[in-house]
This record gives C-alpha cells, structure tokens and sequence, in this order.
C-alpha cells in the first residue's frame, strides 16, 4: 500500500501552536503469516493422526512468498510418541530432488514441520537442540509444531545480524484456489517414510558397564521432551503405568536414535 497523507491538522480548530507540515504515514511492513494451502495443511493433519508418534517433514513453500505452505513432504524417519529422527540420506535424497525440480533451498530447507500427538504444541528441549543444530547456519529458518486438537506453534529465527526469534500466526489460505485431497497418496507416503517405535529412555540395561567407555556418553543420545514429560505427569496412574511397563518390556529398542535428525 502506498504511503498516505493526513490531513493537515492546521485546518483543525485547535488551536496550533506551530503550522505543521503533513505527517507521512509509514504503513509498517505486513506482519509474516505463516500461511497453509489447504491440502498441504491436511496432508499434514492426516500424519498427525495416522498414529499416536510424531510425524515431521519439510514445507515446500512459494518461490513468491517463502511463508506460504503448498506441500508438506516426509522423509523416511523413525517416531516415537516424543521423537522425530530423519534418516540422513533420505534428507540428502530430498533436497537434491527438489533442486532437480527447479527449486531454491529456501522454498524446501528452512520450514520444519512437526507434529504432536499429544495437546502441547510446545517445543521440546529436544525441539530446540535440533533447530539450532540444523538449521542454525541457515540466514533464517522457520520450526512450526501442530498439537492433537489444533494448537500449534510457529517461530521464525533468524540468524542474521544480530539474530532474534518472533512467534507469527498461522493460517490456512481457503482464498486462493487449491487441489483435491490426495489420500491414497498421503497413505503410500506414509507407509514408506514413517517408522513408529517404541518411545524409549534410559541406559541399555543388557549392555555391560563400560562397553561405551571412551564413546559420546549413551545420556548424551537419551532425553526425555519437557511436554512429554508433562503429559506423562498429568495421565492417570494407572495409564501411567501401563507406559511405563511398556517401555520396560521393550529394551531392544532403547537408545535407537543416535545421529541423524533427532528431535
Ligand atoms: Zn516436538
């Protein structure tokens, strides 16, 4: 929008003290948006509730608005009700496949999706180790987080200058014209790209003290999110329990997320 003119006040009653010159109104740059085209945001609903883990992905934005979701799009990856590890090949794969298709690293690198299963689309500390590790060297970079139930969280960091992080609103674009749902896609792709586990935490109890000596401590790859944690606190008991036994039976699949695109 073009700047606009006020009226002078000097044509006013009151009384002026000094004939003022016609103020400039400066519009303020529109405040960013993060904006959904309604099937990349139902695709993304559609693995936020396929299972109860963690789903996450990239967005493929417009090469004319880079906040502007058109496709959220998975790499093979390993889940858990509190974890999200992409397998680092697939996210090579990925990126060279969308420069194939003409498009720039900031349309498909710079916005990380995620999903919750449960209420909180809060951050892990997981989340936010993840964020700077990743995307820390990118001029800016986008982590958005949608909760079951529709709460979700979307932070734009830039890393320029002096840096900084604002939170934006998010929406979903029913303006612009926008496709079908695809959801025997969206299966296939699920099917191929999404490995749930078992949510895992602790030391390998079969393995003998000291295997790992002189090797990155085991803990190091081990953590438990902050809103998982909540959640666990805020369950029934007896819910609580029936976790907690589960993960107990399930040693084989501790510790299983080292490397890669851990969240
Ligand atoms: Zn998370």
């Amino acid at each position: 929008m073009p700047p606009t003119t006020l009226p002078s006040k000097s044509e006013s009653k009151q009384p002026e003290k000094t004939p003022q010159k016609p103020r400039r109104i400066v519009q303020p740059p529109a405040a960013p948006v993060l904006r959904f085209s309604p099937v990349a945001w139902a695709k993304l609903l559609y693995f936020r509730d396929r299972q109860e883990t963690e789903v996450g992905g990239f967005a493929v934005t417009s090469p004319s608005d880079l906040l502007k979701v058109e496709d959220f799009i998975t790499v093979k990856q390993d889940v858990t009700v509190a974890s999200v590890s992409f397998d680092d090949q697939a996210v090579a794969d990925f990126f060279e496949a969308q420069v194939d298709t003409g498009r720039k690293p900031e349309q498909f690198g710079r916005i990380w999706l995620h999903t919750h299963p449960g209420g909180s689309p809060v951050p892990s500390c997981t989340d936010e180790e993840t964020f700077a590790r990743v995307f820390g060297s990118c001029q800016w970079a986008m982590m958005f987080v949608l909760a079951r139930g529709g709460k979700s969280y979307a932070r734009l960091r830039f890393n320029v200058g002096p840096g900084g992080s604002i939170i934006i609103p998010v929406d979903v674009d029913f303006v612009t014209p926008f496709g079908p749902s695809q959801q025997e896609a969206w299966e296939a792709e699920y099917k191929a790209n999404i490995n749930a586990m078992a949510w895992t935490w602790g030391l390998e109890s079969h393995e003998p003290l000291g295997k790992d000596l002189g090797k990155p401590s085991t803990l190091d790859r081990v953590s438990v999110p902050d809103d998982w944690m909540e959640e666990l606190e805020a369950m029934e008991p007896a819910e609580r329990q029936l976790i907690m036994d589960e993960l107990s039976a399930r040693p084989d699949l501790w510790g299983g997320n080292q490397g890669g695109f851990y969240e």
